[in-house]
């Protein structure tokens, strides 16, 4: 054979393998040098000796959940992980990538997806579906199949095809108390054989839930004396494991009041199933209470249905006094919660929201990291004139993050016709919920400043926070809430004059005089949409307060994007011993 001919059927068996080469030290560098590396080493000297032994087992199930979260990203990554560590002489570089997204997927500098070592390249569904399954003929299947449509649409399975049922049936044979809980589920497999089906998380990663329940239950026992209701819950989420159904252990953890300690324990978000945007991902978050700011917090709650009763709108509602918040710093988070999240406000099952509420967990440690806020800083100075280069306080994005969270609580739930605002307001709902919050956080903040709860210097520097947070690097596009409705703030701000431009420096002037009627009259018209579940009158707000101009929104973006120094963030925990 032609040498020619033999290269062309080489690279042709690769292309078609999807063979792809590991980075070499020239792609790995340049990744490494824009990462900004984190440590979180919170203080534990608050905590009893129960305490204590209830967070080393706490922490001590992470790994395994950990496992689980890196198995749903990619089929490949634990084989591809052990192979790394077994190398001589290491790698260390690709070990810190692997550790930066928790496989073996990276996301280059140009916001590409690659893998960085051998393996296949990402799909859609991860490794919650059969792999590099075509979303339209799972959507057909499901067509023909409508009796196994809620199986394979469940937030917490994982889908099959028929290749995998024998493996299946043994794993279930295997474990007859899992076959007790699940009743039929060893016919439906069975029935797999004729295409696809659905096995729950419970099956499909026995193994790691089973290792980490049995620290969940030490932890329980370790705490039980001391804090029934935390003890309660890690049972009952222990049993959620088994059963697939998170209920009771929600409820516990909503409606429980904890000691020190509390965390985050299972598959709650979605955001990585980009096939479905059904399937639930692997987290796991330990914390400690920060018993200061929470009592601070507690107190500012008691005036809560003032706060309710003073916005700008009708038919106030009765607010809970006993909203489930707290703050805490974090001692380790694993799988998706690994990161720099900066609050956790679960669950999101509506089934069991509407019955029990949601938890606010506020992550202080991270919100006001001095690394990260020495990159705000660097924002900030960039975007305003020089005599608000020192405007910007540590804790002024941890108060208005805050009362952002308990905005939530307050406003319209409904429109006037009883309508959920999901129904009302469509696609426009959550950037109007979340605008909605933001303003009424920053209206909050005048009212707590007359309470009390905030001095001058606190209310100034959520007010620059405020203005912080609407601060766009990039032109949001229409599909993303969050920004989109940060860029209207500051176009309403720039209309009602608490924002001015300062045409020769292209930076921004802030009146703070200005702020309360501002934030006022932008808050009214945003209640009064809600509430009168006016979808129309939405998309007619959005449109005139999303506009993007060169002269000033993008020079101003230019100048924030050139302090950009780091792109990713690795995170390491004291706890683990890193
Ligand atoms: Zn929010």
């Amino acid at each position: 054979m032609d040498f020619r001919v033999l290269a062309g059927l080489v690279l042709t068996s690769a292309a078609a393998f999807g063979a792809v080469r590991e980075w070499g030290l020239d792609q790995t560098r340049p990744i490494l040098e824009k990462t900004l590396l984190l440590r979180l080493a919170p203080e534990l000297d608050a905590l009893s000796p129960a305490e204590r032994r209830a967070l080393d087992a706490l922490l001590a199930a992470g790994p395994p959940l950990q496992r689980i979260f890196e198995r749903q990203l990619h089929r490949q990554a634990l084989d591809a992980h052990r192979a790394l560590l077994a190398r001589k002489p290491p790698r260390e570089d690709l070990l810190i990538l692997y550790r930066l997204w928790q496989g073996p997927i990276a996301t280059t500098l140009d916001n590409e997806r690659e893998p960085f070592l051998a393996v296949d390249p990402i799909v859609p569904g991860k490794n919650v579906y059969p792999w590099g399954i075509d979303k339209a003929r799972l959507e057909s299947f499901m067509e023909e199949h409508d009796e196994l449509k809620d199986d394979i649409l469940n937030g917490r399975t994982v889908v099959r095809d028929a290749s995998e049922v024998p493996a299946d049936l043994a794993s279930l044979a295997a474990r007859p108390g899992l076959a007790a809980l699940h009743p039929g589920l060893e016919s439906r497999i069975r029935a797999g054989a004729a295409g696809f089906y659905a096995i729950p998380y419970a099956l499909a990663y026995a193994d790691e839930l089973d290792e980490a329940g049995a620290r969940l239950l030490e932890a329980a026992s370790a705490i039980r004396a001391e804090d029934g209701d935390l003890a309660d819950y890690l049972e009952n989420r222990r049993r959620d494991f088994l059963t697939n159904d998170y209920e009771s252990g929600d409820a516990s953890w909503i409606m429980g009041s904890f000691g020190n300690l509390n965390a985050q324990i299972g598959s709650f978000e979605t955001y990585d199933d980009e096939l479905l945007g059904v399937k639930s991902f692997m987290s796991h978050s330990v914390m400690v209470r920060d018993a200061e700011r929470t009592r601070t917090l507690r107190a500012a709650l008691r005036g809560i249905q003032s706060i309710e009763d003073a916005l700008p709108y009708e038919s106030h509602r009765r607010v809970r006094e006993t909203i489930p918040v707290g703050v805490y710093n974090v001692v380790a988070d694993f799988g998706q919660a690994r990161g720099t999240n900066t609050a956790s406000i679960l669950p999101n099952e509506p089934r069991i929201t509407r019955k029990y509420g949601r938890t606010i967990l506020l992550r202080h440690n991270i919100m006001t990291h001095p690394d990260l806020f020495a990159i705000s800083q660097a924002t900030w100075t960039a975007a305003v004139v020089a005599e608000h280069a020192n405007d910007l306080g540590s804790e002024g994005n941890f108060y208005r993050t805050l009362w952002h969270e308990i905005g939530h609580y307050l406003g319209p739930d409904r429109d006037r016709g009883g309508r959920d605002l999901g129904v009302a307001l469509q696609e426009n709902a959550d950037l109007f919920e979340e605008m909605k919050s933001d303003l009424v956080s920053l209206f909050a903040a005048q009212a707590l400043r007359a309470s009390g709860d905030f001095d001058e210097a606190r209310l100034k520097d959520v007010y620059a926070a405020g203005i912080l947070r609407v601060l766009q690097k990039n032109q949001p596009r229409r599909g993303q809430p969050y920004q989109t409705m940060q860029l209207m703030q500051m176009n309403y701000f720039l209309e009602g004059g608490l924002l001015q431009l300062d045409s020769g420096s292209g930076r921004l002037k802030i009146q703070y005089a200005r702020y309360p009627a501002v934030v006022g009259s932008m808050l009214e018209k945003v209640l009064a949409i809600q509430a009168a579940g006016d979808k129309g009158a939405a998309d007619a707000f959005i449109d005139r307060y999303d506009t993007w101009t060169e002269e000033l929104h993008e020079r101003l973006a230019g100048s924030m994007r050139a302090t950009e120094r780091y792109r990713y963030r690795l995170v390491k925990y004291q706890a683990l011993g890193e």
